[in-house]
């Protein structure tokens, strides 16, 4: 599970420091060193680690935390704060459009989950009682479509795979199939898009017409958390071409360090809106930052 590691070396460090009783500032210093290095370890960028840390110390070391009568609990806090603030502060949903249907794009590398995502959009729109439609717009990879396919039927919901006239063109085919889906009363249209190995221009530029023609509410990335530090440098890439609305972080349910889940806010200025936890449709969970710095600080 994502965190362990990050999680057991500061409720360590937290251990300590609480067994301390009177705190100093050289206590808190300490400790904060070893906050710092727990970080790194977790693979959170080095430039977010600095900032996160200078307002932690900022806080940390003021008057009334030191002359409280719990100070390492409200170091503790402080840290918990900080954390979640890093991570976006409250959960974001998907920002629905006042006139339906909200138009879904995800993007994102080839491999990185964006297909299983969609569906596991689509499950939890359904479950809420919504009508959502799924989009195929990678014709890129040939079994995409057909996978987008068997999961909008496992999920039962409808699937526009484009027309004859889309003739293999994705851009084309993502907008039938969004015209089909508001045709057929959806109220959510989730539309897949093909990925690359790499950010590689034909990709960015497939990506933006797509846009320009669907006209989305959302662009979601998906990213892999399990890249660590690559997906921080593929959401920026992503960020600077795609103007996104926030992110998917998927395969939390591996053993990521959890580096991306607390740097990725800080790195795109985007939420993190959703992350996977399993290969399952319903294993998708609405990310909140305050419970996720809760659980790492135990
Ligand atoms: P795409 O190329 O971006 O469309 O990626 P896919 O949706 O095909 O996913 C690639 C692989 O990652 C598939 O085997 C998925 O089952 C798997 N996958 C996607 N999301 C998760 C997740 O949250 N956890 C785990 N363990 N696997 C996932």
């Amino acid at each position: 599970m994502a965190f362990e590691r990050l999680s057991e070396r500061l409720q360590a460090v937290f251990r300590q420091l609480s067994g301390r009783g009177k705190l100093g500032e050289r206590d808190v210093d300490e400790a904060l060193r070893e906050v710092r290095r727990a970080l790194l370890e977790a693979d959170v960028h080095f430039r977010v680690v600095k900032e996160v840390l200078e307002r932690i110390r900022a806080r940390a070391v003021g008057e009334e935390v030191l002359s409280s009568l719990t100070p390492a609990q409200q170091v503790i806090r402080i840290v918990r704060d900080e954390l979640t603030e890093l991570m976006g502060g409250a959960n974001q949903g998907i920002a629905f459009a006042p006139q339906p249907p909200t138009v879904i794009l995800l993007c994102g590398l080839q491999g990185s989950g964006k297909t299983t995502t969609a569906a596991k959009l689509a499950f939890r729109l359904k479950q809420q009682g919504r009508r959502p439609h799924l989009v195929a717009g990678d014709l890129y990879r040939p079994a995409a479509v057909e996978q987008l396919q068997v999961l909008a039927r496992q999920v039962g919901v409808p699937c526009h795979t484009g027309g004859p006239q889309a003739a293999g063109d994705a851009v084309e085919a993502a907008a039938q199939g969004v015209a089909a889906a508001t045709e057929q009363g959806a109220d959510a249209v989730l539309v897949d898009t093909a990925g690359r190995l790499q950010v590689d221009a034909e990709m960015m530029e497939e990506l933006r017409r797509t846009r320009d023609r669907v006209k989305p509410h959302e662009v979601l990335l998906v990213l892999d958390a399990m890249t660590g530090q690559e997906a921080l440098n593929v959401a920026r890439a992503f960020q600077e071409e795609m103007e996104l609305t926030g992110l998917v972080l998927t395969k939390t349910d591996g053993d990521a360090r959890g580096g991306a889940a607390l740097s990725a806010r800080a790195v795109t200025g985007r939420p993190i809106k959703f992350v996977g936890t399993g290969e399952r449709v319903e294993q998708l969970e609405p990310f909140h930052p305050d419970r996720m710095a809760s659980r790492i600080l135990g």
